[in-house]
């Protein structure tokens, strides 16, 4: 009999200790101290069967194992409550002191940011932004802008032309001629300047106009340190009843007096735009060396950045006004090229390379 209990008790320890939860743990009360089935209940109930000296002898034995199978299984419980709480604390903790989980936030791309700054700039002089569609007739892109087809001039701007389906190249229609009631087509094309928004813009407003036109431009051509297939070109357009180049000069110069945070000096060189009349290249003393010569001047000096003019007759003519009310002043130039000046860029390239190290920079 005592070698029955001295098994019991080692069992009971083992199965005590190895309970993981509260229900294992009552599962083990049970099978031990349980009113009916217990282990120890049993021996204890079976003492009555057995002589006195026996009972005395076995009894106080399995009192005392009972006792002690007790306070293991209360100890061993209160490790498991306090084991739980444990866990439950943990799951449930948080640091309000952790700094926020740090989401990565991009820069804004140079040429926007150059684009908003010009925006700025002309905005503080009176200048509207005007946008138009990538997407031009033939008509608005060149003979609105008197480049008819077969002027030279059609050569300088190689173009993306778009295939139409035929179905739907009669809806494209060009504006003066359906007026004169001869319907012909016009072919669409990526526009290869900016200037087609001076053409739509005339057409719905009146003088005084004065508006800017910022927007990507598109040329056929090889790419290279300084060309691009797809740049981003901003027109100028000023028109009202005496409008003159002085005009012109005082508001490029102060432009690019602001643009460029130096004092610079404008110089106009004849050239030739067939939408204007007469043309004129712009340059500025160079930003780098102030007019001494360098290596990004070309020792000249100078650093060519737009191409204007006085608007032609013609492209008044088009756009539904009379060339002898009214004259002004447009402008061209690429937002990258004023971008490249600015920050020191040596390849236009980089503006579309997706590089974020290129980007970060800005
Ligand atoms: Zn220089």
């Amino acid at each position: 009999m005592n070698n029955d209990l001295i098994k019991i008790k080692s069992e009971a320890e083992g199965e005590i200790r190895a309970a993981k939860t509260t229900a294992d743990l009552e599962r083990v009360r049970i099978l031990y101290l349980g009113r009916e089935q217990g282990k120890i209940t049993g021996i204890l109930r079976a003492l009555k069967n057995t002589s006195a000296e026996e009972r005395v002898r076995v009894g106080s034995f399995a009192n005392a194992l009972r006792s002690e199978v007790d306070r293991l299984l209360q100890q061993r419980m209160a490790e498991l409550k306090k084991g739980t709480m444990g866990s439950a604390l943990k799951e449930e903790w948080i640091d309000v002191t952790r700094p926020g989980a740090r989401k990565p936030k991009g820069t804004i791309h140079p040429i926007t940011q150059v684009r908003n700054n010009v925006e700025k700039i002309f905005a503080t002089m009176g200048f509207s932004v005007v946008e138009g569609p990538e997407v031009e007739t033939e008509w608005y892109n060149f003979d609105a802008l008197n480049i008819p087809a077969d002027h030279p001039a059609r050569d300088m701007w190689d173009t993306f032309w778009l295939k139409q389906p035929e179905n739907q190249k009669s809806e494209i229609l060009n504006p003066k001629q359906t007026q004169n009631s001869k319907l012909k087509t016009q072919k669409l094309l990526l526009r290869t300047h900016t200037s087609p928004v001076q053409v739509r813009y005339m057409e719905k407003n009146n003088p005084p106009i004065r508006i800017i036109a910022p927007g990507r431009a598109y040329r056929y051509e090889a790419t290279d340190a300084s060309h691009d297939f797809q740049f981003n070109q901003l027109e100028g357009l000023m028109v009202d009843k005496k409008i003159t180049i002085a005009n012109f000069k005082a508001v490029m110069e102060e432009f690019f007096k602001r643009f460029f945070s130096v004092g610079t000096t404008i110089r106009l060189r004849p050239s030739f735009f067939p939408f204007v009349e007469p043309g004129f290249e712009i340059d500025i003393s160079c930003i780098v060396c102030a007019g001494h010569g360098c290596s990004v001047c070309k020792r000249t000096g100078w650093l060519e950045l737009a191409g204007a003019g006085m608007v032609h007759p013609n492209v008044f003519k088009h756009a539904g006004y009379n060339p002898k009310d009214v004259s002004g002043f447009a402008f061209g130039m690429g937002l990258e090229r004023i971008a490249m000046m600015k920050y020191k860029i040596p390849d236009i390239r980089l503006f579309n390379s997706g590089d974020v190290r290129f980007l970060k920079q800005f």
